[in-house]
Order: structure tokens, then C-alpha cells, then sequence
């Protein structure tokens, strides 16, 4: 049979300590009639201290940009052509930020194998005219491919330094989901796999506007009990969203790394709750800040993804004439607007109900 090579489409602090994860398991002996050894990753090139990004990479084994100090593994080679890096691959692992992965799939679309599989590890969904489209959704349909999801509780560098962690994989195809847990599972890393690809990626996507509410809360130096309301709602409002659009997705997938495991981490620990926070400070300091801006300035180059979707949900709310029903969700986006001072977050009840 022919062994499986498996392609990382992305560079980012994610994708740095998810390569990782999958260069062990390629490198392992036991692994050797499975699977190729050579991980090619998908670098975005730019320059770093006047060297190239990628041969920085393929000279220490270390993305130095975005995941500092992290040895990705001597069988990862970086490449900054994304058909180059995909080249004869029978497993192609999405893991870069959501609003460049519809340029990727038109590159790659008649480049891949149709005997290949896919995976998202991106948490997004774009917004189309005929309605909301999952990144998942977004791959099979230009690639023509299987696209599972790998969701969770997953914050880049804990993962990078090898402390435990679990996600979810969410699948269509059995055979395939084993196949990805195979790729990923790891002593420190367990994954679950789950039949409910859509309700997987639902929760990672929606999360992150939770994680914003989060930060707001952080920000106005509310303790714990008002985050914990915070974070009920979102749950709420994340569960009633995901199953009116997608009637498919079971209550049980919220149960999951991918659902409360992951809403806890990113609201704890992730960078949407990091920089709403600083976006309260600016406000409350009476020199306030864009997110574009606190982005620039807090992430060296790594993306938000929470306003964006942010901004996805709430023109599906507004069409839909559902933003009433998603009280916490339009608090947030017009939060973000700088519609509503920050405050607003915990009148979210009322503040959803002013007109616009
Ligand atoms: P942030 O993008 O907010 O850091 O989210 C982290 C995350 O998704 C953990 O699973």
C-alpha cells in the first residue's frame, strides 16, 4: 500500500504546535509502512531579522516568528509554495487563520489528489449571499475532498511545551477520522472523534465571540461569577445558533474538548479575551483603540479571529431578523463597533434591544 504523506497549510502559532504533534507520530518507527516521515509545511514567506522565514525553519527547526523556542521536528520542512508544500500529500491538515483559506483552496483546486483527505483545524466561517459557509463546507466544496475538523481546548504554546491536552474530531467519514487520529493523538495529546463534524466547527468558531465578552468582563475588573454568566449565555446563544442553522448538530458535541472545554480555555487563556481586555483598558484610559490596531500591536503578526466572526454571525443575525434573540452576540458586535462602550456587556440583556 502506499504510505501517506501528510501537508501543513499554515505556519502560525497553531499550526506550529500541531505539526509538531504530527511530526512525532511521522518520525516514529512503527509509524514507517504508514506513513512518509517528511512533513512539508505551508509557509506565508516574510522576512524575519532580514532572513527568509522558511529558511530560518529549515535550518533550526524552529519558527522563531511565531512559536518561539518550539523544536517542530527534524522532518518538517518548510516551504513558501503552498502547491509545492502540498505536492503528492494524501492528508491535508488547514491550519491558518479563516479569512486566507478561500485563496488557498482556489490555488490548490486541481492540484490535489482526489484520493486525498482534508482536516480543519481553522476556526471561522465566511459569509456568503446565499448564506453562511463553514470552512469545512468551504474545502469539499472547492477541493472536492473529505474535510473532517479537529476542535478543542487548545491553546498553541501549553500544547507546544507538551502539557495535556484533548481535542475533537469531528468527521463525515469513520475510516478517515481514525486514519486522522492515527496523525494527532499523542501520550499528552487525546483526541475523540465525534460524528458531528458541523457542531464541532460551530462551537470553535462561535467561541470566540464569547471569549471577546470574556475579555470585556476582564477588562472592567468583574471577578469570576460575572465571567461564569458571561459564559452560560454564550454557551446558550453558541448552542441555539448552531442548531438553527444546521439542525444536524447534537447537544452532546457541547459536552466535548470542541465545545464547554474549549469556551473555558479560550475565555481563560486565549488571545480574543487577551485584546479585549486591553480594548476595555484603552477605552476606560479615554484613549481608545481599534482592534485592528491593539492587534497589530499585541499579536507580532498573528491574527483575531473573534471580531472577524464576530462581524460573520451578526450579518446572518441582522438578515435573519434574529439579533434579539442573540442578545449576547449583538452586545458583543456592537461592542466591537464601538457602538456601545464596553460596559454594555453585562446590560447585554437590554443593550441588544436598542435600536440601531
Ligand atoms: P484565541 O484565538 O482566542 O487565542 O483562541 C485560542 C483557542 O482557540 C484555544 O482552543
Amino acid at each position: 500500500l502506499p504510505r501517506h504523506r501528510v501537508a501543513m497549510i499554515g505556519s502560525g502559532a497553531w499550526a506550529c504546535a500541531a505539526v509538531k504533534l504530527i511530526a512525532e507520530n511521522m518520525a516514529a518507527a512503527e509509524a514507517a509502512d504508514k506513513f512518509v516521515s517528511e512533513v512539508r509545511m505551508y509557509v506565508h514567506e516574510e522576512e524575519v531579522g532580514g532572513r527568509k522565514l522558511t529558511d530560518l525553519i529549515n535550518e533550526s527547526h524552529v519558527n522563531e516568528k511565531y512559536m518561539p523556542g518550539c523544536f517542530l521536528g527534524a522532518n518538517v520542512v518548510a516551504c513558501s509554495d503552498l502547491l509545492e508544500a502540498a505536492k503528492d500529500a494524501s492528508v491535508l491538515v488547514f491550519c491558518a487563520p479563516h479569512q486566507f483559506i478561500h485563496r488557498m483552496v482556489k490555488t490548490l483546486a486541481g492540484h490535489v489528489s482526489k484520493d486525498a483527505i482534508a482536516i480543519s483545524l481553522t476556526k471561522g466561517m465566511r459569509v456568503r449571499p446565499d448564506g453562511p459557509q463553514l470552512i469545512s463546507e468551504l474545502i469539499r466544496k472547492e477541493l472536492g475532498l473529505d474535510c473532517s475538523v479537529l476542535m478543542g481546548a487548545n491553546i498553541a504554546a501549553d500544547i507546544a511545551k507538551g502539557e495535556l491536552s484533548e481535542a475533537t474530531i469531528g468527521y463525515n467519514v469513520l475510516q478517515n477520522a481514525q486514519l486522522l487520529k492515527d496523525i494527532f493523538e499523542r501520550p499528552s495529546f487525546y483526541t475523540t472523534l465525534v460524528p458531528d463534524p458541523v457542531g464541532a466547527e460551530m462551537c470553535g468558531t462561535l467561541k470566540n465571540i464569547v471569549a471577546l465578552a470574556a475579555g470585556f468582563v476582564e477588562g472592567m475588573g468583574y471577578g469570576p461569577n460575572t465571567k461564569a454568566a458571561i459564559m452560560r449565555a454564550g454557551l446558550n446563544e453558541m448552542r441555539r445558533f448552531a442548531k438553527a442553522l444546521y439542525p444536524t448538530v447534537r447537544d452532546e458535541t457541547f459536552f466535548e474538548s470542541c465545545g464547554v472545554a474549549d469556551l473555558i480555555a479560550t475565555c481563560y487563556g486565549g488571545r480574543n479575551r487577551l485584546v479585549a481586555k486591553e480594548f476595555v483598558a484603552a477605552e476606560l484610559a479615554g484613549a481608545p483603540a481599534s482592534f485592528a490596531e491593539l492587534e497589530v500591536k499585541l499579536l507580532n503578526g498573528q491574527k483575531l479571529q473573534g471580531v472577524l466572526t464576530s462581524n460573520e454571525v451578526q450579518a446572518i443575525l441582522f438578515r435573519r431578523n434574529w439579533e434579539k434573540e442573540y442578545p449576547l452576540f449583538t452586545t458583543v458586535n456592537r461592542i466591537v463597533n464601538q457602538q456601545l462602550p464596553a460596559s454594555a456587556v453585562v446590560g447585554y440583556r437590554d443593550a441588544a434591544l436598542l435600536p440601531m
